[in-house]
Parts: C-alpha cells; sequence; structure tokens
C-alpha cells in the first residue's frame, strides 16, 4: 500500500507554541502549573502533561494563585481580569491569529459595530472571542442562524480561525445584505487555509483518506467534512492508530493521510507505521 501525507498536516505553529509554552513552564517550575482548559484538543497530549504536573481546568475560580496558561484559543476580558484580582500569575500562549480577532473585536465594538461571529458558539475561541463584546455578539454558523440576525446600521463580521472558506463566503454575501455599514474581516488562519487545501487535494487522488485527531477538534472535523465532499464511503476519521478500520484499507491501493493542528506527530507517526505494515 502506498500511503501519502498531506502538507500541513499535524500542529499548527499556535498549537506548538502553546504546548512549548506549558513544557518549559512545567520544567522551571516545582508547583503545578494549570491551563485554563485543556492546551489541545487531544486526549493523549493532554495525558502527556498530566504526567508533567500541568493540570487542565475548567474555570479560574478552582484556584486562587499560582501558574495558570492560557490556550492557543485564548478567552475572554473577564478572565484576564479575574486573574489579576486574585494575583495569578497568567502565562498567555493565545495564537496570534485568535488575538487579531479579539483586538478587532473590541475596536469595532467600541466603534459602535455590532460583531457578527461565524463559527461554532459552544468552541472556547468563539467563547472568548464574544467575551470581547461584552458577550453581545451574533453568532452564526448556518444559513438559519443567519436569517435570525436582525437588520442593522453597523456590522463587524470575523470568523472563527477554524471555519472553512467556503462556509465564510456563503454566509457573508447572506450578511452583507442585512446593514447599511459591513466591514468584514477573513480571519480564518492561513495554517487552516492550508491544511484544508491540501487535505482537499489529496483526497482527489487517493483510494481512500484517513483523518488523524481529536473527536472533538473543531478543526479536525472540518479536515473530515472536505475530505468525505470527495471521498464520501471512504474517508474515516481516527484518533489513534489502533482505530484504523484495517480490513476496509486493506482492498486500496493508495490511502491519503492528514492531522488536525492539535495531533502531535508521535501519533501521526504511529498510524502511518501500522498503515506501512498493512
Ligand atoms: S489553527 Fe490557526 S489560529 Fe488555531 S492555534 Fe493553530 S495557527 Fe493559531
Amino acid at each position: 500500500m502506498k500511503v501519502i501525507v498531506a502538507d500541513h498536516s499535524g500542529f499548527c505553529f499556535g498549537v506548538e507554541k502553546a504546548i512549548n509554552t506549558a513544557f518549559s513552564e512545567g520544567k522551571d517550575n516545582e508547583n503545578t502549573i494549570y491551563t485554563l482548559g485543556p492546551i489541545i484538543h487531544n486526549k493523549q497530549a493532554v495525558n502527556r502533561l498530566e504526567n508533567h504536573d500541568i493540570k487542565a481546568i475548567d474555570n479560574l475560580s478552582e484556584v486562587n494563585a499560582g501558574t495558570v496558561i492560557i490556550r492557543s484559543h485564548g478567552v475572554s476580558k473577564k478572565a484576564y481580569d479575574e486573574a489579576n484580582e486574585k494575583n495569578i500569575n497568567l502565562i498567555d500562549a493565545t495564537c496570534p491569529f485568535v488575538k487579531k480577532i479579539q483586538n478587532i473585536v473590541k475596536e469595532y465594538k467600541k466603534k459602535g459595530y455590532n460583531i457578527v461571529i461565524i463559527g461554532n458558539p459552544d468552541h472556547p475561541e468563539v467563547i472568548g472571542i464574544n467575551g470581547w463584546s461584552n458577550d453581545e455578539s451574533y453568532i452564526v454558523k448556518t444559513k438559519d442562524d443567519v436569517e435570525k440576525v436582525p437588520f442593522m446600521d453597523k456590522m463587524c463580521i470575523v470568523v472563527q480561525t477554524t471555519m472553512s472558506v467556503s462556509l465564510y463566503l456563503e454566509l457573508t454575501e447572506m450578511l452583507e445584505k442585512k446593514a447599511k455599514d459591513v466591514v468584514k474581516f477573513n480571519t480564518i488562519c492561513s495554517a487552516t487555509k492550508d491544511r484544508q487545501q491540501a487535505a482537499k487535494n489529496l483526497s482527489k487522488e487517493v483510494d481512500a483518506m484517513i483523518i488523524v485527531g481529536g473527536y472533538h477538534s473543531s478543526n479536525t472535523q472540518k479536515l473530515v467534512e472536505i475530505c468525505k465532499k470527495e471521498k464520501p464511503n471512504t474517508t474515516f476519521h481516527i484518533e489513534v492508530a489502533h482505530e484504523l478500520p484495517i480490513n476496509i484499507l486493506k482492498r486500496y491501493e493508495t490511502v491519503g493521510l492528514t492531522a488536525g493542528a492539535s495531533t502531535p506527530k508521535w501519533i501521526i507517526d504511529e498510524v502511518i507505521n501500522e498503515l506501512k505494515n498493512l
């Protein structure tokens, strides 16, 4: 079997930076280090961090002092204020792409614009971005959601970094008809765009596609959707090597592989080795 790995698969620079920050803080610190939410959406990587005394907490109310790392998804302004009040040593590993969106939202909210975020309302990145508009943004991820947005004078549109470009274009076109003055920012990060494009291209060339990444990882799910458009019956999403559908894959000559931004290299390597053994 021939295995082709897509370009740009695996850790993006934002996730890599957050993980490295966590490990280096953990090394220099005798006490437990906390991360506000799991530092990446990957169970196996989070377990590895826990073995280095780096633990995820859900809320700042769970600690009164110590060091807390803000993960790449970023947080709302309230979290910075709360950490300040409590004297928590906050280490900010928010990805610069996410920081940029937070700054846009802060600036345009101040200028009197209504903020519209194209994204998943339950995703921590979107919850954090919304926090920079006093939780007053409209959050849309479907055409139905856009229908519910009222007409307004001023609208500022931003998009979650891991959304697909096609969804952004489709929903923006509809949103533009809902305000007199619209400013829009395509804030999908380049790492995501490159990874999605490479996955799409590769899925056209192979018999089957394997997507490696956490089941809760938004950008991994997007990769699955993109590949399924090309390979509806032969796209497989797995988290770890032993989940490979070996009996099905044996039938194919060429298998493509890509991985989400939060999939560690050691997990990708295990999957590649398993496939090469077929
Ligand atoms: S996917 Fe993009 S925005 Fe998200 S952490 Fe990676 S580089 Fe940053």
